[in-house]
């Protein structure tokens, strides 16, 4: 096993999201629309997410941030190493 390093970042797999049903990642596909109209970032295959953007995510899905966490890694969308992350929360 590596050392652990900084706390990685949240990175949303774009291309993986797409291919989720509309009932599971519709909330997820248009919190993160809104983020790349904000940046105007709409080239990249992932993109990275703010710790609060998490945060928001749970109170829209009415979960924990770390329930959340654990289905987004189910769906392939968050790396496993995103776990670590939220444990820094
Ligand atoms: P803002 O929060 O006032 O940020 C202004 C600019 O500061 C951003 O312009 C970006 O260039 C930089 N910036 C702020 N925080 C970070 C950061 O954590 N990492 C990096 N790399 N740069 C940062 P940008 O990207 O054009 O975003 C414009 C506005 O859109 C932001 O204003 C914010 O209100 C919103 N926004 C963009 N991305 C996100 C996001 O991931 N989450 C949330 N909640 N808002 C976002
Ligand atoms: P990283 O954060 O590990 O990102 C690796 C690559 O994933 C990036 O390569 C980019 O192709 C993609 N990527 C990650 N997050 C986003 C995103 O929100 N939108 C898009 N469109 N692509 C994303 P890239 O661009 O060559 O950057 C290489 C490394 O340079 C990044 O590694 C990061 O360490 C640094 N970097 C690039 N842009 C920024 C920035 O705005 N702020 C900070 N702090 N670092 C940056
Ligand atoms: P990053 O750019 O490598 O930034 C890592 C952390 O540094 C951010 O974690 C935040 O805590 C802090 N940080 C960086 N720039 C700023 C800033 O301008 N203002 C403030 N208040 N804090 C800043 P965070 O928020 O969890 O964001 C994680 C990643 O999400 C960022 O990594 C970046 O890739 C992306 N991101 C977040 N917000 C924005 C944004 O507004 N615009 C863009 N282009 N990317 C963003």
């Amino acid at each position: 096993p590596t050392p652990l390093g900084p706390t990685p970042k949240l990175v949303i797999d774009l291309e993986r999201m797409q291919q989720l049903p509309q009932e599971k990642a519709g909330p997820l596909a248009r919190y993160v629309a809104t983020i790349q109209s904000q940046r105007g970032d709409y080239n990249g295959r992932v993109l990275s997410i703010r710790q609060e953007d998490l945060r928001s995510l749970a109170v829209i899905y009415d979960r924990s941030p770390s329930d959340l966490t654990e289905e987004l890694i189910n769906w392939g969308v968050l790396d496993p190493e995103a776990r670590r992350a939220v444990d820094a929360f």
